[in-house]
This record gives C-alpha cells, structure tokens and sequence, in this order.
C-alpha cells in the first residue's frame, strides 16, 4: 500500500470532478478515514499533507489521539451514543453524525460545561432506508428550530450516506437532496446555523458528490488500498 501515491490519485480526482461542476478544488476538504489502519499509517497520511482525519468510533478515535494528539484535524463521522459524548466534546473539531436533537442536547450541555462550543453537521436520512442513522428531511424545520437554541454547538452544515449499492442515478440525487435541503436550512437565518458545509461523498461516490456541491469528502478505501 502506497499511502502517498494513493492519496496523489485520489487529488487529481477531486480536482477533475472540481473542474467538471465549474468549481474550485480548494473548496473541498478530504477527509482521511482512517477507521481500520492503526495510528502509525494514519501519521503517514499526515506526512502527506493530508491534515483532516475521520474515525467513526470513539474507542477508535481516543486511540489514535492518545498516538497523534491534537496534530489532525479530527472528525467524528460514524454514529455517536450519548453516553460518549464527554469524551469527544473539545477534541474533534467536527461532529458529523447528529442525528437527533436529544444528541445535539447533551453536546451542548457538556461543551457549554467546558466554556466551548462544539462545530457539528446534522446528518440526514435523504433516501429514507431503514438501516442509516439521520434525522428525516421532513423533521428539518422542527429540529432545526430547538437546534437553534442551543448554546453550545454550532451547526455548520449538513451529512449524509447514499444507500449501499444505490445505482448512480439514486446516489447523485440523495446528494443533490442534501444540497436542497441546506438551501432550505440556510433560508430560515437561524442564529448558530451557518450551512457551510455539505459532508457527502466516500470512495465509491466522491465525485458524484462533488458535482453535487460536497465541501467534505470522506475517503477511506482509496486511500489504503
Ligand atoms: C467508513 C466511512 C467512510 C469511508 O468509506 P470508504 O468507502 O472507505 O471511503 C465515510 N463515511 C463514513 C460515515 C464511514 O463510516
């Protein structure tokens, strides 16, 4: 595995989607994830210049910051259960994966608890399938109003997942609801709501994504292959 190499190709990649939808590479962030290589390839991806990392699970992603420290920009991107809240609040710099408002309460409580206040994305269910955590498109208004109360978080866009072996024509369009959806959200001019972000896009659907307008793409497979 040529981590390097890898991540080179997966650039170019990027840059040739950017290119195709009329927009600028710069503005889309690649997020390494680093879930299933330890941390000694997840420091080599930083030696390459690649300074956002991702994990999905927390026990995971302390082990790593324990090895690596606050050197990455860390982003927690899998689902999140309220009770491992306290030890993430503070250390990521981007929680992607709120799903509910109950969670968003609790990040809340504990960053206003240690005088911060935490960057998330709400992560949405735009394809409605049964097995993928996210909040529903139709619940958006009434959660985005209790959202907007609290304190402690920042809500900074949105998240989501294409189905699992989804043909190309129902991944582009969950993607492109994503980014109707944030058109619609970034309307209401809620107070601690800036929809700068799209987190959308992994190795199999990245440029889809892209030409849908992603910011965040979240690569893993591709890059440690
Ligand atoms: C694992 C994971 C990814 C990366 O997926 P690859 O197919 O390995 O690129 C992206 N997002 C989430 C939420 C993941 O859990």
């Amino acid at each position: 595995m040529n981590i390097a190499a890898n991540i080179e190709s997966i650039r170019q990649r990027i840059a040739l989607a950017a290119a195709s939808a009329s927009r600028n590479a710069e503005d889309i962030t690649l997020v390494a994830v680093t879930k299933t290589v330890d941390a000694l390839c997840a420091k080599e991806v930083l030696n390459s210049g690649v300074t956002n990392l991702g994990e999905n699970r927390v026990q995971v992603f302390l082990d790593k910051y324990e090895a690596l420290g606050s050197e990455p920009t860390w982003h927690l991107i899998g689902h999140l259960q309220t009770n491992k809240v306290k030890y993430i609040v503070g250390k990521v710099q981007l929680i992607h994966s709120v799903d509910s408002l109950h969670l968003a309460e609790e990040i809340s409580k504990k960053a206003e608890a240690m005088g911060l206040c935490q960057d998330i994305l709400v992560q949405f269910n735009i394809s409605g399938e049964e097995s993928k955590s996210g909040a529903g498109a139709d619940e958006a208004k009434a959660l985005f109003e209790k959202l907007s109360c609290l304190k402690g978080i920042n809500i900074r866009g949105l998240m989501t997942m294409a189905p699992l072996g989804a043909s190309e024509t129902e991944t582009r369009s969950v993607f492109e609801g994503l980014r109707l959806l944030s058109d619609q959200i970034a309307k209401e001019g809620y107070e601690n709501v800036s929809m700068n972000h799209l987190s959308m896009g992994m190795s199999g659907d990245f440029e889809a994504a892209i030409r849908e307008g992603a910011t965040l793409v979240r690569i893993g497979n591709a890059l440690f292959k």
